[in-house]
């Protein structure tokens, strides 16, 4: 049997919460999609090329791992692919909520999809892409917290932006 997998998200930027889940992933399915969710409504730091570059910098792509973008419908998109799981991250008690209400959601448009919650190291279950963006901008260290890569690039945006003038004019 060859279990696929698509792991969905923002990924805007990639963080070591999700190098995690996507390590822990790849322990029990046979290939995993890492899709980055297009959402023109949603404003993001980074293009989706730059986050698809970001993943792949760490995530080499081989027979096991794809890093793809859809849009639209998740079920629909995890049908095109043949996959029969959604893996999600569970960070804490505050993104059970939301992931609850999707499972279910997801569950009624497809019920052949199964969606897997995987939990990951504690050191990483404070991690957001949103707070590594926040401390970023206001010039704190998000060392340990993402690849290297990814905090260059964030301190790159980051730099002469209106936070930083805030900042240093003070
Ligand atoms: P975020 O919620 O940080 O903006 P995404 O939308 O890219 O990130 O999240 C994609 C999936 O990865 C979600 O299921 C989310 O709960 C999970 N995730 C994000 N950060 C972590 C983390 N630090 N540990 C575990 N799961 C995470």
């Amino acid at each position: 049997m060859n279990r696929i997998a698509v792991y969905p998200g923002s990924f805007d930027p990639v963080t070591n919460g999700h190098l995690d889940i996507i390590h822990r992933a790849l322990e029990f399915v046979d290939q995993l999609v890492i899709a980055i969710l297009v959402n023109p409504e949603k404003q993001a730091l980074f293009t989706v090329k730059e986050r698809m570059e970001m993943i792949r910098n760490v995530v080499p792509e081989n027979h096991r791992i794809q890093i793809d973008q859809f849009h639209g419908l998740l079920v629909e998109y995890a049908r095109k692919k043949n996959a029969r799981v959604i893996i999600r991250g569970l960070r804490a008690v505050s993104d059970f909520d939301y992931e609850f209400q999707m499972a279910l959601m997801n569950r009624r448009l497809e019920a052949q999809i199964e969606t897997v919650f995987l939990v990951p190291a504690e050191q990483y279950s404070y991690v957001s892409s949103r707070l590594v963006k926040e401390i970023c901008a206001l010039g704190g260290t998000v060392r340990g917290l993402v690849p290297e890569d990814v905090e260059k690039r964030m301190q790159r945006k980051f730099k002469g932006s209106s936070v930083q003038q805030f900042k240093s004019s003070k």
